[in-house]
């Protein structure tokens, strides 16, 4: 089968430095993971997959953050699964918390209408702060300065394949600045005035919108957002688009505005409006050859020579990528 988006892909499977056989020493990488004392053994479960199907070849560093202090157990039964390094933070105050010119007596009525509307984590406070973490602070948390790539990791995802290369590398090679491996629709409910909030920053600071950029993306006419957008569960890309001025302008802007509490803006969106306004499409890559499984949707290759090769083990017949709700398809019929 033909596939809609091979013309305009940069496969990094074609790259034979990439290869670990060939280029195995790291660069300034780190993966990310934002959890709970709770999800220990999802985590440990994830974190075998990922170490077998890619790490374990690299031995890139973790970031364990938490809103609070992680167990001695955590810690003990999380560090024995890897031979990397692994760091533990705290995430400070005002980094999971609310901002002095948040109404918190309007922000728990909104939860409780949402609620009551049956919207997905409407009536969840922690979910809102877990949601501005990721969109404004993670980049900046003292453990991760001095890094300049990220992979995010969860507990509970699966990885499908193998990957033999450094995607970290390969995004440095060819000055790409992030990548993503399933895309979707967002719930209308949860971002009522997200794109109001955007328009509203996008003409105060047209400097910072870029004239080539790949906001068809996400609106079409630019009067209505659709929805479209990188699904944040996963995540490998430079830190420092997040730490730029003109990201940090976006994040404030919309931080003001209070729709992280008032309405339930996820960092998805909010991540993948700044780089559509932002960056231009070469920018941003497709991983197609990272199987990926975060419940309930995942991506699988379709090509053989995946499965051929015994690289992945999933049935590319449950590809979210052509099933309605996806955005992927959109992304390279641009
Ligand atoms: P979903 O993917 O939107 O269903 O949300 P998740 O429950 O998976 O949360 C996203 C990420 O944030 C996961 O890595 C969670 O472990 C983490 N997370 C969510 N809420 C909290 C929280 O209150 N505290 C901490 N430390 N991590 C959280
Ligand atoms: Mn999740």
């Amino acid at each position: 089968r033909q596939l809609f988006f091979e013309t305009q892909y940069i496969d990094p499977l074609k790259d034979p430095s990439l290869n670990y056989r060939n280029n195995n020493t790291r660069v300034n990488g780190v993966i990310i993971v934002l959890v709970r004392n709770a999800e220990l053994h999802a985590l440990r479960e994830t974190m075998v997959h990922f170490e077998d199907r890619w790490n374990k070849k690299y031995h890139y560093p973790y970031v364990f953050l938490n809103d609070e202090d992680f167990t001695e157990e955590f810690k003990k039964l999380v560090s024995i699964i890897t031979d990397s390094e692994t760091f533990y933070g705290k995430i400070p105050k005002r980094m999971w918390g609310y901002p002095h010119w948040i109404n918190q007596t309007k922000a728990a009525e909104s939860r409780k209408d949402m609620e009551s509307k049956n919207v997905i984590y409407g009536g969840s406070e922690s979910y809102r702060h877990m949601c501005r973490f990721n969109s404004g602070f993670f980049f900046r948390h003292e453990l991760i300065e001095k890094y300049d790539f990220y992979w995010r990791l969860e507990p509970g995802v699966e990885f499908l394949c193998d990957i033999d290369y450094d995607p970290f590398r390969f995004i440095q090679n060819n000055n790409i600045t992030y990548g993503f491996t399933i895309s979707l629709l967002e719930l209308p409910e949860t971002i009522p005035t997200l794109w109001k909030t955007v328009t509203e920053f996008s003409k105060k600071y047209p400097q910072y919108i870029n004239k080539r950029s790949v906001s068809r993306f996400i609106s079409s006419s630019g009067a209505t957002y659709n929805g479209c957008h990188f699904w944040s569960n996963f995540e490998i890309g430079n830190l420092n688009f997040w730490r730029s001025e003109r990201y940090l302008k976006f994040f404030n802007y919309l931080d003001q505005a209070g729709g992280f509490f008032y309405e339930r803006w996820g960092d998805a969106p909010v991540h993948s409006i700044a780089l559509a306004l932002f960056l231009e499409k070469s920018q941003i890559h497709f991983f197609n050859d990272i199987g990926y499984k975060h419940s309930p949707f995942q991506h699988c290759p379709i090509e053989k020579k995946f499965h051929e090769s015994g690289k992945c083990y999933c049935d590319p017949t449950e590809n979210f990528d052509v099933t309605y709700g996806s955005c992927t398809k959109n992304w390279f019929a641009l």
